[in-house]
Parts: structure tokens; C-alpha cells; sequence
């Protein structure tokens, strides 16, 4: 299905970016997709059809945001690079339903934009071919400020992708995988080739795809405070949770007492972080939250 009056093809991509004198910017992380079949493969797993919004994140010369306007209802698309903004509206003249916001993701107001061009209640999924250079930064702002958001159907460098999805005891586990699966479910969709894109990346990639959660997984007493803990549980891999967990506290807590919390807590100390589940995680940095409150 690669109707040459897409944009994504390697013959029309360059064209247009011949047309402009387009020069790709290294440091915006702009790897441009030739390949229709890859965006249509993604919007069909995005479950994207004419009853949802759609939110973009770097529209770069259209490609994606093409295929978005085609299959969504309307498309909301945050680009910073001013220069592609002309090279947008030439693209994308034939979709009305297309608005490009000239935004830094990480700067704009997405709460406020999306109470502007989508209907209340409206199934909004986010699909994006990302900046890598701030893949995390751009997903843990979304995920964290709780938008009204169905999934995340994003591709990035594939070895954050498997972090993201890492189950316990896997190499790629760690404190970005509790992140993540705290507000989602996440599942890698596929790796993707470095041939689909224009210029070529020198990193693999794969399609992420996250369904926030309606409630939380696990009960936590304060947000914050677990995910620092759990950041400490992951400081050194190699250590014990004992050892990174006397680190962390050094300056609050003697070892003597995070001994005894540890025991309190029923977790053995001589394990590493990248053992535990969620459910230990919350329970154990819940214990240690309570005993600095001194309610145990
Ligand atoms: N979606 C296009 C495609 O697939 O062909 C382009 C994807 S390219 C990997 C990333 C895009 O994100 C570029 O257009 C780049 O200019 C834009 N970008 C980079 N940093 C950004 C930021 N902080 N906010 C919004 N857009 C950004």
C-alpha cells in the first residue's frame, strides 16, 4: 500500500525536502520514515479510526501526520523546528482536520491544547515518531500528568523501548521499567530496520506501544518518595538492596535502622533491585516511608 502520493517514500521525501532546502538538524534527533507500510502498520495497532483524536510529537515534513489525518478524527502536532512549519503547511494543505502547534513538547501546555481541538470524553491515543534525544523526558511528562489519554504508540531506540517493557529479573529492568508500568501497560511491537528511515539513525528502533492504566497497580503513600526509593534500589545493580539502600539513607537514617526496616518489611536485604516486582518495591519503600514519618 505505498501510493506514491504519500509522503512517506524516499522519491517524494526527497523532492520535498529538496524544494525547501531542507537540511536534517542532528541535535532535533530528525530520522524522517520513507516507509507508508510502517506508518499504516503503526496506526493500525494504535487502533486509530475516524472516533478518535490524535496527538503527534514531531511532525517533521508530514509523514505520520499524513497517514493521522487520513485515519483520526482530528490531529494535534507539536513541532519546535520553525523551518518545517512552511514545508507543513504545503504537505498537509489537503487535511483540515491537521493543527500544527509550533511548541517545544516538553515547554507546552498539552492539558489546555487538547481541551481545544478535541471533544470531552473523545478516545485520544498519542502516536509519534520521537525525538530519541528526549524519548524519556517526553513520555514521563505525558504519563505523569495524567491526561486524558487512551495509549502511546511511539517508536524510539530500541534499547529504551525494552527498558520501558522490562519485566523483572531481565537485564534491561530497572527503575525507567516501574516508571513506565506504573501508568501503563507497556508491549514492544516490533523492531523496525534503519532502512525506513531518511537519513538513517545509528541506533536500532522498535514500536513501544503503552495503555494507560485506569487505577494504579499498587498502592503508594507518596509518588515521589517511590520513585526515588526506587531509583536508590537501583543505584548500583550489582549491590544488594541492603548496600543501596544504606547509600541512599546515609544522610537520614543509621544502618542499624534500615536493618530493622528491611527485616520489618519481610524483603530479604541480600536481594538485588532487579528482582523485585512492583508489589515489593511499593511495600518495601511504604515501610521505610512510615518509619520516617515515625508511624511504625
Ligand atoms: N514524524 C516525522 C517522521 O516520522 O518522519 C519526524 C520524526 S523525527 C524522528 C522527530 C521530530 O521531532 C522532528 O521533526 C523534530 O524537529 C521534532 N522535535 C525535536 N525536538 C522536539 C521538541 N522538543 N518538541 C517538539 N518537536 C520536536
Amino acid at each position: 500500500m505505498t501510493d506514491k502520493r504519500f509522503i512517506a517514500t524516499p522519491s517524494r521525501t526527497k523532492e520535498i525536502l529538496q524544494k525547501y532546502h531542507f537540511t536534517f538538524k542532528k541535535s532535533l534527533g530528525q530520522n524522517f520514515l520513507v516507509d507508508a507500510n510502517i506508518l499504516v502498520n503503526v496506526m493500525k495497532k494504535a487502533g486509530i479510526d475516524k472516533k478518535c483524536g490524535a496527538i503527534e510529537i514531531g511532525p517533521g515534513i508530514g509523514a505520520l501526520t499524513e497517514q493521522l489525518a487520513i485515519h483520526a478524527d482530528q490531529v494535534v502536532a507539536f513541532e519546535i523546528d520553525q523551518r518545517l512549519l512552511p514545508i507543513l503547511k504545503d504537505t498537509l494543505q489537503d487535511y483540515e482536520n491537521v493543527h500544527i502547534i509550533h511548541e517545544d513538547i516538553l515547554k507546552a501546555d498539552i492539558q489546555s491544547v487538547m481541551g481545544d481541538h478535541f471533544h470531552p470524553g473523545q478516545p485520544v491515543h498519542v502516536v509519534a515518531n520521537l525525538p530519541y534525544y528526549i524519548t524519556t523526558p517526553i513520555l514521563m511528562k505525558l504519563l505523569q500528568q495524567h491526561l486524558p489519554i487512551t495509549s502511546l504508540t511511539v517508536m524510539m531506540q530500541k534499547e529504551v523501548a525494552d527498558r520501558m517493557a522490562a519485566e523483572p529479573n531481565s537485564k534491561s529492568y530497572g527503575s525507567l521499567s516501574i516508571a513506565v508500568q506504573y501508568y501503563t501497560t507497556a508491549k514492544v511491537l516490533a523492531n523496525v530496520p534503519k532502512t525506513v528511515f531518511m537519513p538513517q539513525p545509528n541506533v536500532d528502533s522498535s514500536i513501544l506501544q503503552l495503555t494507560m492504566r485506569e487505577t494504579s497497580p499498587v498502592m503508594v503513600n507518596d509518588e515521589t518518595y517511590f520513585f526515588q526509593f526506587v531509583q536508590a534500589c537501583f543505584a548500583q545493580r550489582r549491590k544488594t538492596l541492603r548496600n543501596n539502600l544504606i547509600s541512599f539513607f546515609k544522610q537520614r537514617m543509621p544502618k542499624e535502622k534500615v536493618e530493622e526496616v528491611l527485616q520489618q518489611s519481610g524483603i530479604d536485604g541480600g536481594r538485588r533491585g532487579e528482582s523485585l516486582h512492583m508489589e515489593e518495591f511499593a511495600s518495601l519503600a511504604n515501610t521505610f516511608w512510615k518509619k520516617e514519618q515515625q508511624i511504625v
